[in-house]
């Protein structure tokens, strides 16, 4: 479960000025990989915060993972999250990521990222665009308020008439 103020205290407590970021492909269409590297050009220019790819796990503080996690990706996935020292966040980037997308329930994929392992931090949308990415990273490190507050949607059904089914 997200916890944006558990988050919060983390980054101000271990990341004070940067956060090095490693990204991962575990299924992705390559979307929302081409947004995330996008998000980290000169263009958007993500340094400005402190944020930085890295070639290496072991050199990463976050885990920014693409993708509904195939079957074939998840033993490489674990293995690169075992990598990142700890303390470490694990951000899933993508309806894919997030949810599953469309492939929430397809034999082929674990149907998204908190199946497999322990997300601190959900970026939504197929692709999210760079500034989603990067308003997403700066809501989680308190420099920004959140736009909407979560809620869980229940569908009325006692307004459906039986007797049309
Ligand atoms: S969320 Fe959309 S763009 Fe991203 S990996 Fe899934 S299908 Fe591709």
């Amino acid at each position: 479960m997200f916890d944006q103020e558990k988050i919060a205290a983390l980054l101000k407590k271990h990341f004070k000025r940067s956060l090095w970021v490693y990204h991962a492909n575990a299924g992705s269409c390559n979307g929302c990989d081409i947004e995330e590297v996008n998000a980290f050009t000169p263009y958007y220019d993500a340094e400005r915060f402190g944020l930085k790819l890295v070639g290496s796990p072991r050199h990463a503080d976050v885990l920014l993972v693409s993708g509904p996690v195939t079957r074939q990706a998840l033993p490489r996935l674990k293995e690169l999250y075992d990598a990142v020292p700890n303390p470490k966040l694990v951000i899933a980037c993508g309806s894919c990521a997030v949810g599953g997308g469309v492939w929430f329930d397809t034999y082929h994929t674990m149907g998204g990222l908190d199946k497999v392992l322990p997300v601190d931090f959900f970026i939504p949308g197929c692709p999210p665009r760079p500034e989603a990415i990067l308003w997403g990273i700066a809501v989680a490190m308190g420099l920004v308020d959140k736009k909407v507050e979560p809620y869980n949607y229940q569908e009325n059904t006692a307004d459906k008439p039986m007797d049309n089914i």
